[in-house]
């Protein structure tokens, strides 16, 4: 079972910010920014090179989850970055499909 497959599992620790049948969202253990959080399917996805057709629903919770933690952790408004790393040359360093959600400070443009 891969490290977020054991988190969606509760069987590592996570601070979770909320979670329903299909997703969680957490804080990030190494957070690069203020507010750092992660969203995660519970279904298993190495990256974003797995999602099919049969995905579309998932992947549309995931971004309206990762929009609901920016408002949780009160980045709404002044603004967020939601990041998806795809592959080793994008910095992916754990192969389970998870978007970060970046903000609490000015963030770079373009990202490194
Ligand atoms: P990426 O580099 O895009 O694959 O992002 C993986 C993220 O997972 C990194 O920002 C890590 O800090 C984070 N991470 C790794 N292990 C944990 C963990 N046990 N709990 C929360 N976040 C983690």
């Amino acid at each position: 079972m891969c490290l977020f497959c054991k988190i969606a599992a509760k069987q590592i620790p996570a601070r979770i910010l909320f979670e329903d049948a299909d997703l969680l969202a957490f804080h990030d253990v190494n957070p690069v920014a203020p507010t750092h959080l992660l969203v995660i399917p519970k279904q298993h996805l190495t990256s974003l090179n797995d999602g099919q057709a049969e995905h579309a629903q998932m992947l549309g919770k995931l971004l309206l989850a990762a929009s609901r933690a920016a408002a949780l952790a009160g980045v709404a408004e002044t603004g967020y970055r939601v990041v998806v790393n795809t592959g080793a040359s994008a910095g992916q360093s754990v192969f389970h499909l998870h978007v970060h959600v970046l903000g609490g400070r000015s963030l770079a443009w373009p990202p490194g």
